[in-house]
């Protein structure tokens, strides 16, 4: 990596975002449910934390966003650490090559979800984490909170009930892994935790902060252990193979970095042993990931010389 100082940093992010402005207006925001299909699609922001906790960031970056499948990265950080390895019985670690949302391998492969990050994976999680925890959709926000610093994170609700209303998808997964004895709670009970873990609002400087202990081997910057090194380097690995929908090959090629996507615009990157990004843009290739996002990011990781395969 290219040691590059503050000043010089802060004017490489806004020549990044500038490049990666010029992409918005060629890409879709997520209409899938009314309460994403109206946000204002010409905005973009991004958050880089280092480990000595500085944050650098340009464009809207602290205006907070839908993070959608980001929190599947951190409902599975909280599973891993109720569950330890025990978690991984009826989980797979696999891409899957298959839309997020794809019910014909769930059924092929006996109600076993490829891997944590496609939906299925990440409502088996949440039904894990409805066993173990009184509260989880509390639980979740509360870390989150404590990670980012920020007490002032929120559910939007509206989100939240519209996920509900149009998670006929999500719904038939659930029942799909039920019918195959991989699921153990009621399904409306965990999916409507997992519609308010999706329904969660965060900023880039918020999420590049949460993310930092996995740029740390698993700790934050006051010593607190939230995994082990171990562990955060399975999240990491799982990040980089799966964390991109049906893009992570194309991400590792190009960026380089393990990643968690959302369908609210918003990618999460880490650079292990340096940094956690943010990047946000709600309009959405056709992958589902943040068309200027993922291209900021790619600027990024060529300009800083940061990728985890160099
Ligand atoms: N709430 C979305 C769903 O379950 C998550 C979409 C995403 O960000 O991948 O369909």
């Amino acid at each position: 990596m290219k040691q590059t100082p503050k000043s010089e940093l802060l004017k490489q992010l806004d020549i990044i975002t500038d490049k990666a402005r010029s992409l918005i207006g060629k890409g879709k925001v997520a209409d899938y449910i009314p309460a994403l299909a109206k946000v204002v699609p010409d905005q973009f922001a991004l958050a880089l934390c280092d480990l000595d906790g500085n944050v650098y960031t340009s464009g809207d970056a602290n205006k907070a966003f839908s993070i959608q499948s980001i929190s599947k990265l951190f409902s599975l950080v909280q599973a891993v650490n109720i569950y330890g390895e025990d978690l991984w019985q009826g989980l797979g670690r696999e891409p899957s090559g298959q839309r997020f949302n794809s019910l014909v391998q769930l059924e092929s492969e006996n109600g076993v979800p490829r891997n944590p990050f496609i939906n299925a994976g990440a409502l088996l999680v949440c039904d894990r984490l409805e066993s173990r925890c009184s509260a989880p959709n509390f639980q979740l926000l509360e870390l989150l909170k404590s990670l980012s610093e920020n007490t002032k994170l929120r559910v939007d609700h509206e989100v939240a009930r519209s996920e509900m209303e149009h998670g006929s998808r999500n719904a038939a997964m659930a029942y799909l892994m039920k019918a195959f004895g991989n699921f153990h709670n009621p399904v409306e009970k965990v999916l409507e935790s997992y519609a308010h873990h999706c329904a969660i609002e965060m900023s880039c400087i918020d999420l590049a902060k949460a993310a930092l202990f996995l740029a740390n081997q698993g700790q934050t910057l006051n010593g607190r252990e939230i995994l082990s090194a171990l562990e955060t380097k399975r999240v990491n690995a799982l990040l980089s193979t799966c964390g991109l929908y049906d893009e992570a090959g194309e991400f590792a090629f190009k960026v380089g970095l393990p990643g968690k996507s959302g369908v609210g615009g918003g990618i999460v990157a880490i650079y292990p042993g340096h940094y956690s990004i943010c990047v946000w843009s709600p309009e959405l290739n056709v992958a589902g990931n943040s068309l200027a996002g993922f291209y900021a990011l790619e600027l990024l990781a060529d300009t800083l010389g940061l990728s985890v395969y160099l």
